[in-house]
C-alpha cells in the first residue's frame, strides 16, 4: 500500500542528519563504511547534516526550506527522529511539512524504530551494522508508508509528538539508568535491566484508556484549544473524569506501564510483535504490583522474541487502544516518550493514524 519515493520524488536528495554523538560515537564511522556508498550507488543525492548539541537537529528542521529535500533520514537512535518529528510538528505549515518522508539508519544504542521498519520485511532479526544496511537497502528501495503519530500532552500544557512509546515505571527507569552504560553501547539496557529488577519497584497511580474496539471518533468535549495541530477529539480535559465508555484499570499499583507504537522497545525487546507502521493502534502493555523478580526476568527474556504474552502471567496484561490517561500518585519517578525523558506528572494521548510518512517495508 506504500508508493515509491521515486515517483513522488522530485529529484532533489535526502537530508541525512547524524548525531556523531549517538550510541558509541560510530555514527560517522557507519556513514563513511556503509550508507555513503549505498546511496552512491543507488544514485540517491545527499546532503551531511552533523548535529552539534542537543535540539540541533529540531531546529534544522524548523526552519528547513522542505522544498529542497525529498526526504529527512536520521543516521542516530530513536532520540534524533523524535526531534525531527517535533521539529517539523514546531512549523506554522506543520500539515504540508509532516507529509515529509523520514528515513531511519540505525546509529544509536536505543534503535527501536529501524528494528520495527526491519520486523516488517517479515525477514529475520538482525543487530548492529547488518540492521544498518537493511535500513539503507530499504531508504534506497524508497518505498513510503505512513506512520502513525502518537500526540501527547503533559499537565503543563506541553504537547509532544511520538512515533515509537511511552513508559512509565520500569521500562522508563531502566532506559534513563542506562545512559550512564552508553560506552557499553546496546549491551546498557541489558545491564541496566538486571540492575532494575534487583531494586524492583511498585508505582500508585491510575490508568485508563480507550479500547481500540469503541467505534467513537469524538468525545462530546472534545480537546482542541488554541492548538489547531492534529485535533484530540477523544479526550477531554485532565480535570474532568474519563469519558464514560473508556475502561479505568482497578489496579492501582503497577511495576510498569509501557505504550507502544511499533512493535520493538529497543534492537532486541520485540515488544509488540503484530504493531504496524500505520495501524491506528496503541498497543498498551502494563504490569501490575506483585509479580515476582524471576516472572520479571522470563518476561524480558521471552519480549526478546515478541513471546512473553504466552507465558500467561497473570500479572501481564495486554489491551489495544486509541487514548489513554495516566495520572501518576507516586511523587518521584521517570515518564519517557520514544525513550526520551520528560516531565513527570499526569498525562494524556491519542493516536493519529497515518499522519506521517516513513520509509519502511
Ligand atoms: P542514542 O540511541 O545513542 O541515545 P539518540 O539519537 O537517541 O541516540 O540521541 C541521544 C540524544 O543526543 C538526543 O537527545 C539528541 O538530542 C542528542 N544529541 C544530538 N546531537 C548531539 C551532539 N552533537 N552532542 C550531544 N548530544 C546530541
Ligand atoms: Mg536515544
Amino acid at each position: 500500500h506504500g508508493v515509491l519515493l521515486s515517483e513522488v520524488r522530485r529529484p532533489r536528495g535526502m537530508m541525512v542528519l547524524v548525531n556523531p554523538q549517538s550510541g558509541q560515537g560510530q555514527a560517522m564511522a557507519l556513514y563513511n563504511r556503509h550508507i555513503q556508498r549505498m546511496l552512491t550507488e543507488a544514485d540517491i543525492p545527499h546532503t551531511l547534516f552533523i548535529t552539534e548539541r542537543q535540539n540541533h537537529a529540531r531546529d534544522l528542521v524548523r526552519s528547513a526550506d522542505l522544498t529542497e529535500w525529498d526526504a529527512l533520514v536520521v543516521l542516530s537512535g530513536d532520540g534524533l527522529l523524535f526531534e525531527v518529528v517535533n521539529g517539523l510538528m514546531d512549523r506554522p505549515d506543520w500539515e504540508k511539512a509532516i507529509q515529509t518522508p523520514l528515513g531511519i539508519l540505525p546509529g544509536g544504542s536505543g534503535n527501536a524504530l529501524a528494528a520495527s521498519v526491519h520486523h516488517y520485511t517479515r525477514a529475520s532479526p538482525v543487530w548492529g551494522e547488518d540492521l544498518l544496511t537493511s535500513c539503507g537497502f530499504l531508504l534506497c528501495k524508497g518505498l513510503v508508508s505512513k506512520l502513525d503519530l502518537v500526540s501527547i500532552r503533559l499537565a503543563s500544557g506541553a504537547r509532544l509528538f511520538s512515533f515509537l512509546s511511552l513508559a512509565w515505571g520500569f521500562v522508563a527507569d531502566v532506559d534513563i539508568e542506562s545512559e550512564r552504560f552508553r560506552p557499553i553501547g546496546a549491551l546498557r539496557f541489558l545491564l541496566s535491566t538486571l540492575l532494575s529488577l534487583a531494586s524492583l519497584r511498585v508505582y500508585q497511580g491510575k490508568l485508563a484508556f480507550l479500547p481500540a474496539e469503541s467505534e467513537r471518533e469524538s468525545s462530546s468535549a472534545g480537546l482542541c484549544g488554541a492548538d489547531s495541530r492534529l485535533p484530540d477529539r477523544l479526550l477531554v480535559p485532565l480535570e474532568q473524569p474519563v469519558p464514560q465508555d473508556w475502561t479505568q484499570v482497578e489496579e492501582q499499583e503497577f511495576v510498569l506501564v509501557l505504550a507502544m507504537f511499533q512493535a520493538h522497545l529497543d534492537e532486541d525487546l520485540r515488544a509488540a510483535p503484530d504493531a504496524r507502521v500505520d495501524d491506528g493502534l496503541i498497543h498498551l502493555f502494563y504490569v501490575t504490583g506483585g509479580v515476582s523478580r524471576l516472572m520479571m526476568l522470563r518476561l524480558f527474556r521471552a519480549m526478546q522474541s515478541g513471546k512473553h504474552l504466552d507465558l500467561g502471567c497473570a500479572h501481564l496484561v495486554y489491551r489495544r487502544a486509541r487514548a489513554l490517561r495516566l495520572e501518576p500518585l507516586s511523587t518521584a519517578g521517570v515518564m519517557t516518550v520514544d525513550g526520551e525523558r520528560v516531565e513527570y506528572g499526569p498525562l494524556q494521548a491519542q493516536v493519529h493514524r497515518g499522519a506521517a510518512r516513513l520509509i519502511s517495508a
